[in-house]
């Protein structure tokens, strides 16, 4: 018996692996297995590859993806996912600890970026300003290198994968259009943020950007740099200190409380909300939401 069952038994595994192999076969969908490493890159993942892909994102909704720490599991999902995009630059050390005994493809999506390296001086451990996903410009770029990836990783399908990577495309430079639009002729054009995620955001648009804390957000801010910001408050009449989801206002509270202005959340979109989960928010209706609270705040018309 045994004999014979052991060929039936190599038959049905073969089935099963050409049967995954290749997500084109319309009767095995979400067969490629794909880690993002957080939410704007899962969102990339999941425009691309649609139903064809199962998409693990690494930072849960609620959590503050720098210096994100991971499970045992989620060091194994990294190890046998078929594609893991992450962004290197110490972003996520862990992650890029964990990318050295990735089997599948790899694919660091800061790397041919036109990014900005930290201030002098920085102990963020940062080689590179990560916040390239705020820059809609070039988060375009990322989602073209989400696409390649995937071409890469499972090329029956780099068809469907290039076609609905430029849909994708076409709603993100809509955004970018609104935000030139939007930003063209505003009374202020500095921002005070949390921590300083919105470098390339502000430089695409012709913005200032002045953070309370590093281009980490848990870099404690310290006397001087906040009696600084008072000060520039006041000069530059700065009516909103932003404050995002994902980290403790409390500081940018105390910072806008003492100097009279207001506080307003600007998404960093390092990670939904469980409430923008259930709300359906996106990329897109964040980012327009960002825009509106922007033209508020700096006096735009
Ligand atoms: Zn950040």
């Amino acid at each position: 018996m045994r004999v014979i069952l052991i060929p039936i038994v190599a038959l049905g595994l073969l089935a099963g692996a050409c049967s995954t192999g290749g997500a084109s076969g319309a009767g095995n969908p979400a067969s490629i297995r794909v880690v993002a490493a957080f939410f704007p890159v899962q969102q990339a993942a999941e425009e691309v590859g649609g139903p064809l892909l199962d998409v693990t994102n690494l930072t849960a909704p609620g959590v503050e993806p720098h210096d994100l720490e991971l499970t045992p599991d989620q060091v194994v999902d990294i190890s046998t996912a078929d594609v893991v995009f992450y962004l290197g630059s110490g972003f996520q050390p862990a992650v890029q600890d964990a990318i050295g005994d990735a089997q599948g493809e790899t694919v660091d999506l800061l790397k041919g970026m036109p990014t900005v390296r930290p201030p002098a001086g920085s102990e963020e451990g940062l080689a590179a300003d990560p916040h390239v996903w705020l820059d809609p410009v070039l988060y375009q770029r990322m989602v073209g290198e989400v696409v390649a990836g995937l071409v890469r990783a499972d090329p029956p399908d780099a068809e469907t994968f290039r076609s609905n990577g430029e849909a994708f495309e076409a709603r993100v430079a809509g955004l970018d259009r609104a935000y030139r639009a939007g930003l063209a002729t505003c009374r202020r054009r500095v921002i005070v943020t949390n921590h300083a995620a919105f470098g390339y955001l502000a430089s695409r648009y012709g913005l200032t950007q002045q953070s309370i804390s590093g281009l980490s957000p848990d870099a404690e801010p310290n006397a001087r740099r906040l009696a600084e910001l008072r000060t520039l408050v006041e000069r530059d009449g700065v009516t909103t200190i932003f404050t995002e989801d994902a980290v403790s206002p409390e500081v940018a509270q105390t910072l806008a409380q003492e100097a009279g202005v207001q506080t307003a959340v600007l998404h960093t979109l390092e990670a939904l909300t469980p409430e923008e989960v259930a709300a359906g928010d996106d990329y897109v209706s964040l980012m327009r939401e960002n825009l509106t609270t922007l033209e508020r705040a700096l006096d735009c018309s």
